[in-house]
This record gives structure tokens, sequence and C-alpha cells, in this order.
């Protein structure tokens, strides 16, 4: 945010008090975050140990979960900082569908916390990219949930932050669709962005995105850029759904 539009937000803040978006209680006139501590505090992290592979949370430590050992995904290793349950999965919600921007505020912290405490998830990592919407959906929403998180992270590391990928097919929200269909649904449907192919080639990418839930979006994400020749993708979840 700029300081212009900070200080109309500001202004704006005295003349409407913002409310938390999970409980509804009052915040401070110059709280950015729409979230209230209480919720905050309330949000699951994702319980160690976790699969080696995926980042699901597993049994015992180094252990695959029973999804990878099916199925080797495209990406070398995937981490989530916590789980996609009440309050943070109603966060998520209005934060996507009813444009609680300042909501990312409370996201990238979660995000930048994790990765202090996780330093194998941006070791040696040279870009970030983000899971891309459809351009029809962006504009419809008007930002990219993944890209505000990504550019956070990018930020306070010191990581390049480049939009590689684009969704060539407009796919059906995953959230409305059963397991099967979400693998079905998004397969082939990014590539790398016309002109990024130089751009990812041996590179150590991290992808973000907000939520992974069967991973069919992360993996076919990493897949168009392990075939646009990188040489190895992460991927980094705010949330982790089963
Ligand atoms: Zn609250
Ligand atoms: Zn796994």
């Amino acid at each position: 945010m700029n300081t212009a539009s900070r200080l109309i937000n500001s202004f704006l803040n005295l003349i409407y008090p913002p409310h938390c978006a999970s409980c509804g209680k009052s915040l401070k006139a110059t709280d950015e975050a729409q979230a209230c501590q209480a919720c905050i505090a309330h949000i699951k992290r994702n319980p160690r140990p976790y699969c080696r592979r995926c980042g699901r949370s597993v049994q015992k430590a180094q252990a695959l979960c029973p999804e990878c050992l099916k199925m080797r995904p495209s990406f070398s290793s995937a981490y989530s900082a916590c789980l996609y349950e009440d309050p943070l999965k109603e966060l998520i919600h209005k934060f996507k569908y009813n444009n609680k921007r300042g909501l990312s505020k409370v996201f990238e912290k979660i995000m930048i916390d994790y990765i202090a405490d996780n330093h194998e998830i941006t070791d040696n990592v040279d870009i970030i990219t983000f899971v891309p919407l459809h351009k029809k959906r962006e504009l419809e929403r008007t930002f990219n949930q993944s890209e505000l998180l990504a550019s956070a992270i990018g930020r306070v590391f010191g990581i390049p932050v480049k939009g590689c990928l684009e969704k060539r097919v407009q796919t059906k929200n995953q959230n409305e669709l059963s397991r099967q269909e979400r693998l079905a649904n998004v397969k082939d449907a990014f590539a790398i962005k016309h002109g990024m192919e130089n751009i990812v080639k041996d590179m150590d990418m991290l992808i973000i995105d907000d939520v992974m839930t069967t991973g069919a979006t992360l993996n076919d994400s990493s897949r168009a850029i392990m075939r646009g020749g990188a040489k190895q993708v992460r991927c980094l979840t705010l949330a982790r759904g089963n």
C-alpha cells in the first residue's frame, strides 16, 4: 500500500471502524489486519511430523503419506504452515471472495514466521512464483491472493518474485468439486507464460499458493515449470486440507 492509499484507509477506518472478519469484534482504527488476535491465535498449525514430499501431517517422521507412495508428484517437496480448518478456512474464504484484502497481512506473517522456523523451504531458492488465476477470474477478483502472499515473502527473504505461470483453461473452483473431479479439473491447465521460458530454466523455484488439498493444482503447476527446464520446484501454501 502506498502512503496515499494508507492515509485514505486510516481515514475510512476512523469513520467505519474495522471488524474481525471471523468473529466480528471491533478492531483498532489503526489495525490493517482485519482479524483479531484471539481468532489469529486459534488458527491451527500443521502438526509435525510431515510427509517428506507433500507436507501432509503423518504419524511417523520421514514417512511418505499414502498419496505420495501411490504417485510421485512433480514438485520435490511441499510445505504448509497451517491446517485448512476454521477459523482460517473462513478467513481465507473472505480474503478471496469478499475482497478482505487486509487479511493478507495476517497470512503473510504466518507464512514468513513459518519459513523462519523451516529454512529448507527457501534455502537456495532462486525465484519465487505463484499459482496464477485465469485472466477472467483475476479481473473479477481484482487481485490474485497467491501473488500478494508471494510478493510479501519475496520482499522479506530477498528473493525475486516473478509471475512465470499462466492459467490457460478456466477451470471450475476447486472447492466446488469432489476429490476425483479436482484431480481431473486442473490437468494441464497451467503453462509457462510466453517469454518466461528463459527465466525458469535451470532455476530452483518455489511456488506459493493459499491452500493445498489434493495437491493437483500445485502438481500441475510444478509439472509445467519442470517441463520448462527448472532444476527443482518446491511449494509452500498457507493452509493444508486433506
Ligand atoms: Zn476475531
Ligand atoms: Zn505426501
